[in-house]
Parts: C-alpha cells; sequence; structure tokens
C-alpha cells in the first residue's frame, strides 16, 4: 500500500511516495530557495508560477525514483493549507487533475500534521502520549497528542515564529535566505557574550520573538565592528533558552512518553542537542525527524495522509491560508 504526496505550501515543490509503516520508497524536492534568496524571503507569485512550472516533473521523477506506476497507489495526498494561497491550488488542482485522470482518492492535508508524522518517516519512533514543539518557517507552538485523533494545542507564538526570527536575524546581518542553516553556522563559531532578551520565559506556555529580533537590531546598528559570528551565537542562545524552558515547562503540565521536535527549525544541530539534554533530564524518549525531512517534504505529507485513512476523515480539499494544527 502506497501513498503519493504532493507538498506545495511554501517556497518548495515536492513528491514523495511512502508506504503506510512511513517507508519512503522516493522523495523529489524541487526548491526555489536560489529564486527567493535575492528578496530575503518567498515572493509568493514568483512561488506559484514555479509550482506551476515544476510540479508534474516532480511527480514523474517521484514515481520514476520509486519504480511504481499508478496502479500501485492507494491513493493522492496533497497539502491543503496552511500556506501561501496560489501555491497551495497548485497542489491541489494537479492532485485532484492526477487523482481523476488514474481514477483514484485523494487526501487533503494539514501541512502541519505533515511536519508532526515526519518524526515518523523511516522509522517509527513515537510512543504515545507525545509533546510537539513544532519550530517552523510560520508557526512556533507546544501541543500535547494522544493520538492522531486527539490534539491539543498549549501554547503558541503572539508575533514572530523561531523561523521567522531566524531569517530576518540572517538578514539583519546582511546574509541570504534561508536563513536558518546560516545563522547556526556563524553561531558555531561565535562566543554567546551579547545578554540579549529571553522573552516570555518565566510566563506559561506562549512564545514571543519579535522583541528578541530587535533586539538584534539594535544590536547590530549600535555598532558595526561586532563580531557577526557572536551576534548569531548569542542570538541562538537566547532562542534556545526560551524553547528548553517552555518545553521542560510543558513535559512537567502533561503526562508525555515522547517529545517529538519538527518543522525546518529541528534541522538545527544546537537546537536537537538542547532538546536531548531536556529529555534526559524529564525521562521522555526525543523524536526527531532525521535532518532531511525536518523542513517541508511531500514524503511527511504522505505519511499523515495515512492518519486520515485510518480515522475515516473525508477528504476537504479547500485550500486554506491558516488552518491549526489540530483540524484535518
Ligand atoms: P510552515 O511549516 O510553518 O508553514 P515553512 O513550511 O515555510 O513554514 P519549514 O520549511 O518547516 O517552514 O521551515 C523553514 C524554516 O526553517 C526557515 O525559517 C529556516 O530558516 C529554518 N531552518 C532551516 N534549517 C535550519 C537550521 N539548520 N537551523 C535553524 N533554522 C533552520
Ligand atoms: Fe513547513
Amino acid at each position: 500500500d502506497l501513498i503519493l504526496g504532493i507538498e506545495s505550501s511554501c517556497d518548495d515543490t515536492s513528491v514523495g511516495v511512502v508506504g503506510r509503516d512511513g517507508q519512503v520508497l522516493s522523495n523529489i524536492i524541487s526548491s526555489q530557495a536560489e529564486l527567493h534568496s535575492v528578496y530575503g524571503g518567498v515572493y509568493p507569485q514568483l512561488a506559484s508560477r514555479e509550482h506551476l512550472r515544476a510540479v508534474l516533473p516532480t511527480v514523474e521523477l517521484a514515481m520514476k525514483a520509486a519504480d511504481v506506476s499508478h496502479a500501485d497507489l492507494k491513493a493522492i495526498a496533497v497539502t491543503r493549507g496552511p500556506g501561501l494561497i496560489g501555491s497551495l491550488i497548485v497542489g491541489v488542482d494537479t492532485a485532484r487533475a492526477l487523482a481523476r485522470g488514474w481514477g483514484l482518492p485523494i487526501i487533503g492535508v494539514n501541512h502541519l500534521r505533515g511536519h508532526v508524522r515526519s518524526a515518523d518517516l523511516e522509522e517509527t519512533r513515537v510512543e504515545y502520549p507525545a509533546m510537539i514543539l513544532l519550530v517552523s518557517g510560520g508557526h512556533t507552538l507546544l501541543a500535547h497528542m494522544t493520538s492522531p485523533r486527539s490534539i491539543e494545542l498549549l501554547g503558541s507564538t503572539r508575533d514572530d515564529s523561531v523561523g521567522e526570527a531566524y531569517d530576518k536575524t540572517a538578514r539583519l546581518l546582511g546574509k541570504g535566505y534561508p536563513g536558518g542553516p546560516i545563522v547556526d553556522k556563524m553561531a558555531a563559531s561565535g562566543s554567546a557574550r551579547f545578554d540579549l532578551p529571553r522573552p516570555m520565559v518565566n510566563n506559561g506556555l506562549d512564545f514571543s520573538f519579535s522583541g528578541l529580533k530587535t533586539a538584534v537590531r539594535m544590536l547590530v546598528e549600535r555598532s558595526e565592528q561586532l563580531d557577526q559570528d557572536d551576534v548569531a551565537a548569542s542570538f541562538v542562545d537566547a532562542v534556545l533558552d526560551v524553547l528548553t524552558s517552555k518545553v521542560s515547562r510543558a513535559l512537567e503540565l502533561r503526562k508525555s512518553s515522547s517529545l517529538i521536535v519538527v518543522g525546518g527549525v529541528a534541522a538545527s544541530p544546537p537546537l536537537r542537542e538542547r532538546m536531548a539534554a531536556v529529555c534526559a533530564e524529564h525521562q521522555v524518549r526525543l523524536c526527531l525527524p532525521p535532518v532531511k525531512w525536518a523542513t517541508d517534504n511531500g514524503a511527511m505529507i504522505a505519511l499523515a495522509a495515512w492518519d486520515y485513512v485510518d480515522n475515516h476523515v473525508g477528504a476537504d480539499l479547500s485550500p486554506k491560508a491558516n488552518l491549526g494544527l489540530a483540524a484535518w
């Protein structure tokens, strides 16, 4: 049994072929990062045009790499939101056309559920009940999950996401997009000697990162002689302190066997290290997707689609720019 998953919610066109237990037969990513790099972020109109150009060839490549034909597929899954509406429409329309042509059912998948399920790609890691830290380009949230049917949101960001804060810090330092890997790399050779704020660190389970971003801007504007690596290291340290303390608090509040850390920022090596330490302290199993599955991919959408099949969730295909984590 295989599902083909199509992801086009942001700036990557990706298609994966995945089995019920998360076996990845193939996953192809057509990245637009270089195209958007000059704008320091994603340019929506350009993104949908590129998806339109890339989506069918990417489907074809993924099927070829998995060595399957449409007769081997059980369904076609596609991200229906959240994301850039123009980009979502390209994916959904393509999936519709393929499903009709091939006589297959179609499943509209919540992208955030895709990120959550990425922790079980290639290998089943998650044990329930599980705490979720989702840190991506558009979201930063904490949730508790007893099963895919039962997800409780515990906290989210009041302003910027962690990924956005990374991207903006990179821009302030005159670097490209996406900023996450760049800032991480700089931080690795710097020292966290600047005192930056840890917004809302002692306060509940919500997040706020715009104040940190402003503090970085003021720091950079104050002096041009600053060692940029030290600025990056100080920024990363502040982010990690906040995430660590929130996760600790959440684990104290809700019984959890696993901690799932997913989303693009989950590719960050220092974040992975700090989360391992938190889990050791709380005796919780750390469930991280391999780095390549942390950022957007079609495989995670296909794996999440199996939850829709198992729970008999009907296909809602309407593209949605905003969609909560608990929504199907
Ligand atoms: P969402 O999933 O919320 O809709 P998105 O799909 O655009 O947003 P992802 O692809 O999950 O976001 O994540 C992209 C973000 O991850 C970017 O902000 C990027 O800077 C960040 N990121 C990627 N790699 C790293 C890294 N090694 N360290 C820190 N951040 C990273
Ligand atoms: Fe994403």
